[in-house]
């Protein structure tokens, strides 16, 4: 890996961060607070939040096995995708290389901030290969993006090439475990202190069940998650988002169990997939929801519509000619999709 000095662009590192007024007095026991433009009234939201959202992290830390400290929490993943573009790759000139096909959100940052993306296909069977991203790169590759589980094609990647990246590029590897609370394997996450260069995504948005109070992030070695805070936005997690994360935190055995009857419904439908005349092929998953191949997706999809049943088409995307995502969704609405195509 280049020194970060190198990796992080030149302005950022020279950046003195906003500095709020609740960051500024530390220590003392404090009860009058006329320091911030508060209005008294109006208890508890008269008051700016935690702009560093110690109580979260540190029940994030005792759960995902990761020191607060090496934790940055954002506007859902999302804003953590938005700020490694902010933090690394100097617009118009830098690079970023991602596998293909994968999420969305990578490229659209890449062309708001003006930073070429540079695509590399899976094979056949969505598998990457570390030589062919690694010959992507050049002097100006800032990220490498993997995702895994991947979406939109639902499997894992091979660990193998993706520890060979790790070891072998200059820059950034951003790994995107969206989906590991789905998949047998190990989190790569406990990984970051072995590599000071990886950076892995979470959310709270999928096996958590809370996409509407925006929450995701980032773990990484220390010095990466300083110039993330730096960077963000004072104040990016709001209160109410801190108080509902810390109680679903709680409450992690109900996740466990959402897991559990996910994973059940998964192979009950793929297997109902598999005999349906008008699915050609059912890729395998480690996700909350699989690829299907069908046969002619795009008049399937808006059959399907007209039921008011939507699953995703994602047969314009590479790779996935033909194909529909199905998410997971409960026993009734899983039973509904099946009993709606089996009408087709
Ligand atoms: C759904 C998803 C996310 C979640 O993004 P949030 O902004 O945290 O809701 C992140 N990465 C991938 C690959 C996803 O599919």
């Amino acid at each position: 890996m280049k020194r970060l000095e190198e990796l992080v662009r030149p302005n950022i590192l020279r950046l003195a961060p906003y500095s709020s007024a609740r960051n500024e007095y530390s220590g003392h026991e404090a009860h009058v607070f006329l320091d911030a433009n508060e209005n008294p009234y109006n208890k508890p939201y008269n008051r700016y939040p935690d702009p560093l959202q110690v109580e979260v992290k540190e029940k994030i830390a005792s759960l995902k096995g990761v020191a607060p400290e090496k934790i940055f929490l954002g506007n859902g993943s999302d804003e953590a995708i938005d700020l490694a573009y902010r933090c690394f790759c100097r617009p118009g000139i830098d690079n970023v290389v991602a596998i293909e096909p994968t999420y969305g959100m990578y490229k659209v940052c890449a062309d708001i901030n003006d930073v070429e993306y540079r695509p590399v296909l899976l094979d056949e069977h969505f598998q990457m290969n570390a030589g062919k991203l690694l010959a992507a790169c050049d002097n100006n590759t800032k990220l490498i993006w993997i995702c895994t589980p991947n979406n939109p094609t639902g499997n894992s990647l091979s660990r193998k090439e993706i520890l060979r990246v790790l070891e072998s590029f200059q820059g950034i590897v951003i790994v995107d475990e969206a989906y590991s609370d789905f998949a047998a394997e190990e989190p790569l996450r406990h990984q970051i202190g072995t590599y000071p260069n990886l950076i892995i995504l979470n959310t709270m948005s999928k096996a958590w069940g809370c996409a509407a109070i925006r929450l995701g992030m980032a773990f990484a070695d220390t010095a990466i998650i300083e110039i993330f805070n730096k960077v963000k936005y004072p104040y990016n997690v709001n209160l109410l988002t801190q108080q509902r994360a810390l109680e679903i935190l709680n409450d992690p055995y109900e996740v466990e169990e959402w897991v559990r009857i996910l994973l059940q419904e998964r192979s009950r439908l793929m297997d109902a997939f598999k005999l349906l005349p008008s699915c050609q092929k059912v890729y395998p998953t480690d996700a909350n929801f699989f690829l299907a191949k069908m046969k002619d997706a795009q008049a399937i999809y808006d059959y399907l519509v007209e039921r008011g049943i939507i699953v995703r088409n994602r047969s314009r995307i590479s790779l996935c000619n033909d194909c529909l995502r199905i998410t997971i969704g409960n026993k009734s609405e899983n039973n509904e999709l099946l009993s709606a195509l089996r009408q087709w």
